[in-house]
């Protein structure tokens, strides 16, 4: 079978986790910041807090922007299930606002239209978490400018984002959100095998989610609220979790972090030879914004199921059947039972729903090669010929 997306691990990424194992710290030492500084640097945010998960990062994030009982976050339908519940963690209600149909991102002209709705009625959000779906950079600068007239926060999932681009800068610098949330999932760009980091500009915020990572415990005199027993005293603070990530993951994504520029050049190279070998077939391959460079994590089609005699399902199983692990980004999150049962119906985002209704992605990594290129093209022209 033929992966969807798969980690790429060197001699290099080796080493250095086996170097880990054989130093003093498997936890709590010098790796992790060491990651935290070299994203940081990377992405030219002030800060980085690393965490076991993206999932971790994003529920930090949430509440060091202080989002609880009573609050709203809205996202988009068609991401994973960890973009939206992040909000139901913190115990803030869900609401999402349609895609734009072009590139499958939260639609900046929806977004006006219900916050103008949602001010009237005084049900404005405090958060609005804006993914970067297949690592295409959402339209940050119309996010941004909602935010300041509506009163909002911006969280980016870039999951699927590192090292792309947005008007020639990199995701994770902040000019648009107040923090931005990486996964390093063996699927994704770069890989700590599980892992996750949050990057800001804003130092409180950063403080606050260094500190519910790891228990709400401080060992800063600065920081308790009572004066330090002795040498030993730490002080719990507030009620945090361990999120922590290890130093064997931390060393992994060091050396992973090297090799981030040829991995997103991989695939846009492995992108552009898609787009030319599909052109023939009625498919339709991803638009890329001329003024955003992509770290196209996935490479969606979505089928012109109206000029074919298969379904999307049959085309998909067919894939399957011929060793191709198609998958399908997302099943929209509001049609989860978990989520119907707070009272959403699936034709609520009907955009979401047509993209899920055509939408197949194609195996992309940068150690797929072009002969297997090759086999995904042959095995998606067979299947979607007609019976
Ligand atoms: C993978 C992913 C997550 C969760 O990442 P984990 O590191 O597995 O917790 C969140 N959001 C999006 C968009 C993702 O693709």
């Amino acid at each position: 079978m033929i992966p969807y997306g798969r980690q790429d691990i060197s001699q290099a990424d080796i080493d250095a986790v086996v170097e880990v194992l054989q130093s003093d710290f498997l936890t709590q030492g010098p790796k992790v910041p060491e990651f935290e500084r070299v994203v940081a640097a990377y992405c030219g945010a002030k800060r980085a807090v690393a965490v076991n998960s993206a999932t971790s990062a994003l529920h930090l994030a949430c509440l060091a922007l202080e989002l609880g009982a009573g609050d709203r976050l809205w996202t988009t339908p068609v991401t994973f299930v960890a973009s939206a519940n992040c909000g139901l963690y913190c115990g803030a209600s869900v609401d999402f606002v349609d895609i734009d149909p072009r590139t499958y991102n939260l639609c900046p002209k929806a977004l006006e239209a219900k916050l103008k709705r949602a001010e009237a009625q005084g049900t404005l959000p405090k958060v609005l978490v804006a993914v970067h779906l297949c690592g295409q950079p959402c339209d940050m600068k119309a996010i941004g400018r909602l935010a300041k007239l509506y009163g909002f926060r911006v969280i980016e999932d870039a999951s699927h984002a590192i090292g792309g681009k947005y008007n020639g800068e990199p995701i994770g610098n902040g000019r648009y959100s107040d923090i931005t949330v990486f996964s390093f999932h063996p699927v994704k760009i770069i890989t700590s095998a599980e892992g996750g980091m949050a990057v800001t500009n804003d130092d409180g915020i950063a403080d606050q989610m260094e500190l519910l990572r790891s228990h709400g415990i401080t060992r800063d005199p600065e920081k308790m609220t009572h004066v330090s027993d002795g040498p030993w005293y730490y002080q719990q603070v507030a009620l945090g979790f361990n999120y922590r990530m290890t130093e064997l993951q931390a060393a992994l994504g060091v050396s992973q972090m090297r090799r981030l520029d040829e991995f997103v050049a991989r695939r846009h190279e492995l992108a552009r030879r898609y787009d030319d070998l599909l052109s023939a077939l009625p498919v339709v391959t991803p638009w890329q914004n001329p003024g955003s460079y992509s770290g196209l994590h996935l490479y969606v089609v979505c089928l012109k199921t109206e000029l074919l005699s298969r379904t999307h399902r049959e085309v998909f199983e067919l894939l399957r059947e011929q060793g191709i692990g198609v998958n399908l980004h997302y099943i929209p999150v509001h049609t989860q039972p978990y989520y119907l049962a707070m009272g959403f119906q699936p034709e609520d985002f009907p955009q979401a729903q047509s993209y899920y209704r055509t939408a197949i992605s194609l195996p992309m990594y940068p150690g797929l090669t072009k002969d297997e290129q090759d086999e995904v093209i042959s095995a998606l022209a067979h299947a979607m010929e007609s019976s």
